[in-house]
């Protein structure tokens, strides 16, 4: 059945490193024959044999309304039709940052990029800026982008792979970001009061997406906030994952917590190349042109990125129960797959937080990346394959 995929997978790995332009899509940790696809549809995607799947990953995100949406297609192509790039602002940059704002209040400035990675690059470089001090702390698990400085105990690509952080990274650069267990309060407690007055920026992903679903234990946030407030370190939220996920805005709004940085990508693009960074507006006016802290982009704000997300968003804000469907619709399909499991008499743990859920192959309860690290991963590459 996936002969021809395979067959297209070594033609690619002549051609381009690894076979793929992004290192999860090669599926070296569930086998190594990836799927290629031909089209998507909705919920179904479909191979280069014709094979239908459903798709629970859209894209890793972007996708919320399922593949090809015809109002995201009608507003791509009459964009198109006006020209791509301009290298010049326009009203859509305007509209989407006017949306933005409004559905998370801690945005009081934007700035649009190309990728959430260059989102959390600029974050990081204006904490910097804006404190004058070189560290950073992150979370083990937590996935940032591939970007030097938080790329070190990653989630998402870099845990399957089993590279603790990657060769090319001065040890001097990775030397200034600590990283410390998710949900352990202590452990952060402890962290500020040794390098409080050191620490730039705290970045953490207020649901954990990238080492499995695992979301932030009750007042973990909430501690954040308190002594990162108290310590004068800029306090980033990496809403790549989780903006316009559960509700229209971002984790924050749920919980009522205001970072002084935001980070967005993935959704807000509608599935074109996007990312977003945005906050306070004392912090967000250094950049250049206003600041001197530096930041650019040949193709930041790109029409077609514009009109893909605002159509998006606006879908999503027009049916107020959309996330309330989504979030009903994913309860029902875990609980039907956790029955399955225990009927064949398989420890799961599925972590689920409205419509972000993973299955981990294990007892559990999984609340950092050394518990989602017990799991049985051969299994999960079976269970993998067989859907
Ligand atoms: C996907 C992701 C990123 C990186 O975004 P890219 O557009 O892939 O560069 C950053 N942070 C989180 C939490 C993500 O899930």
């Amino acid at each position: 059945m996936k002969k021809k995929s395979f067959e297209y997978f070594v033609k690619a790995r002549r051609v381009i490193a690894g076979g793929v332009n992004s290192p999860v899509r090669a599926w070296k940790a569930v086998g190594g024959k990836p799927v290629f696809v031909s089209h998507a549809k909705g919920s179904k995607i479909y191979d280069l044999s014709g094979k239908e799947y459903i798709d629970y990953v859209l894209s890793w995100g972007p996708m919320i309304l399922g593949h090809a949406h015809p109002k995201v297609v009608e507003a791509i192509c009459g964009t198109a039709k006006k020209g791509t790039s301009f290298g010049a602002p326009t009203q859509a940059e305007t509209q989407m940052a006017k949306l933005i704002s409004k559905a998370i209040p801690s945005i009081e400035l934007l700035r649009m990029t190309s990728s959430g990675t260059e989102a959390v690059m600029t974050a990081i470089r204006l904490a910097r800026g804006f404190t004058g001090r070189d560290m950073i702390a992150k979370f083990d698990g937590g996935y940032h982008g591939h970007a030097d400085s938080v790329l070190i105990k990653s989630g998402s690509g870099i845990a399957t792979l089993g590279i603790a952080g990657s060769p090319g990274i001065p040890s001097e650069l990775a030397r200034l970001t600590l990283s410390l267990p998710y949900n352990d309060m202590d452990a952060f407690q402890k962290a500020i009061e040794r390098y409080g007055s050191r620490l730039a920026a705290v970045i953490v992903e207020p649901v954990a997406g990238n080492m499995g679903v695992i979301p932030p234990l009750k007042g973990f946030l909430k501690k954040l906030r308190e002594l990162t407030i108290k310590n004068d370190i800029v306090l980033i939220f990496d809403e790549v994952i989780t903006g316009f996920r559960f509700i229209f805005g971002g984790w924050q709004n749920l919980i009522g917590i205001k970072p002084d940085l935001t980070c967005l990508g993935k959704i807000i693009g509608g599935g074109m190349p996007v990312g977003a960074i945005g906050g306070r507006r004392k912090i967000m006016e250094k950049l250049a042109p206003t600041g001197d802290i530096y930041q650019a982009g040949t193709l930041s704000g790109n029409p077609l990125a514009m009109s893909a997300g605002l159509t998006t968003l606006n879908i999503l804000k027009s049916k107020n129960n959309s996330f309330y469907v989504l979030d009903e619709k994913t309860d029902k399909l875990c609980r039907q797959i956790e029955k399955l499991f225990i009927t064949k008499g398989i420890a799961v743990c599925i972590n689920r937080v409205h419509s972000m859920f993973t299955i981990f192959f294990q007892q559990g309860p999984v609340f950092d990346y050394c518990t989602a690290q017990k799991s049985d991963t051969v299994l999960f590459a079976a269970f993998f394959m067989a859907c």
